[in-house]
């Protein structure tokens, strides 16, 4: 039988306003106007331009529902920091025989996750949870000082993770004692999926870009008709683009690199994407990953498992779930999928 699906708090635009750096791109064809703003939600900065027909007021209404969205989804769901979480609690219940009664669509993020951790053969692990935490990830400013945890610790916490320690059955969860959850290389893709689908009930937008983080979404058209255009940053410069996708319609792009977050210890650079299987920042020649598809769960999930899996199980991973890539070895090759190649355009400077 089907549950009533739990909604986020409905979005409201009030409280928003104060903080959004919000710009009024003037007029496009047919009455509809361009709408632009900025803001941090899920630890990244989010950028919105939204067509949309109706004032300034319509435009600044929408850029802040989206903004509630994320921000209602982050405290309400996903976010393993916020204690009244679901992830939270889920979290808290890790060794408990009751597990944890799940809301029907953690169940199914969570199918997708458990599913893509199978597949990739541990590649993506949401169980990394306290590993991430070892390793103060969070806590790291790009290119700044950080330490590297004892072997031990991070043997010990290698103990309590992998996806086969986590057990879904009649809409509760089951954690083994001391497994965590850290869903920092999903939720900006889920996040993307309800942007969507917040969109295509808000009649009055005709087309949308929305970066959250290293997750893009495009949605809809543009007023002239033209492709979306979505750079592809250079890792081995990440002030720079490789080059361009253009895009026709709605799509998620997302982007997992060694430039995003890492910092510095004895000149050797330490990044954000652990191996699972070390417990160590993923060392598989790779050095970016662009992943297209049209659900932004998944594109988020194989940035980061193609990333950690290395050139030829990326390929692998990509055709399985019919999805686009693009990746950037070590030694700056471009490797992209026919489908990519299609809609790239490199940069030659
Ligand atoms: P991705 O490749 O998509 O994800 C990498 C992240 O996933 C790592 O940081 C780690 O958390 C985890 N991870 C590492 N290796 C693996 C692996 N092999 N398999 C699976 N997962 C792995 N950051 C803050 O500093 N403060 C915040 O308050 C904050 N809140 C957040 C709230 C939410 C809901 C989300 C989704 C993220 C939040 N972040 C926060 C995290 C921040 O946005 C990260 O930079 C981001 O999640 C990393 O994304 P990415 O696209 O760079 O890399
Ligand atoms: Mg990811």
């Amino acid at each position: 039988m089907k549950r009533n699906r739990k909604k986020y708090s409905k979005p409201c635009t009030a409280v928003l306003a104060a903080a959004t750096a919000f710009v009024f791109t003037g007029c496009g064809s047919y009455g509809i106007q361009a709408y632009q703003s900025t803001d941090i939600a899920m630890g990244t900065v989010v950028t919105q331009t939204i067509y949309a027909a109706g004032g300034e007021e319509q435009g600044e209404g929408i850029t802040g529902d989206i903004l509630r969205l994320l921000r209602n989804l982050e405290q309400e769901k996903l976010s393993w920091r916020i204690s009244m979480s679901e992830l939270a609690q889920i979290n808290e219940s890790a060794g408990q025989e009751a597990g944890h009664g799940l809301s029907e669509d953690m169940e199914e993020y969570l199918a997708e996750i458990l599913a893509a951790a199978r597949v990739s053969g541990g590649a993506f692990d949401p169980t990394l949870g306290k590993v991430t935490k070892l390793w103060n990830i969070d806590g790291w400013t790009v290119g700044g000082q950080g330490e590297i945890p004892p072997a031990k610790e991070i043997q010990a916490l290698l103990e309590h993770t992998g996806y086969e320690k986590v057990n879904i059955r009649d809409h509760r969860i089951y954690m083994e004692a001391d497994t965590s959850l850290d869903l920092g290389a999903a939720g900006k893709g889920i996040a993307s999926d309800e942007i969507k689908a917040f969109l295509e009930e808000e009649s009055k937008v005709s087309g949308a870009v929305i970066s959250v983080g290293g997750s893009i979404l495009t949605y809809g058209q543009k007023p002239d008709g033209t492709p979306w255009q979505i750079g592809i940053t250079d890792p081995q410069n990440p002030g720079s683009s490789l080059g361009k996708l253009s895009l026709e319609g709605s799509w998620c792009v997302s982007t997992s690199g060694d430039y995003e977050r890492y910092v510095e210890i004895d000149g050797i650079r330490y990044h954000h994407i652990l191996d699972p299987s070390t417990g160590y920042p993923a060392d598989s020649g790779i050095r970016g990953v662009t992943i297209l598809s049209k659900s932004g769960i998944l594109s988020d999930i194989l940035s980061t498992a193609c990333f950690v899996a290395g050139k030829e199980k990326a390929l692998e991973l990509a055709e399985l779930y019919e999805a686009e890539l693009l990746l950037v070895t070590e030694g700056g090759e471009i490797v992209m999928t026919e489908g990519m190649k299609a809609c790239f355009t490199p940069y030659t400077s």
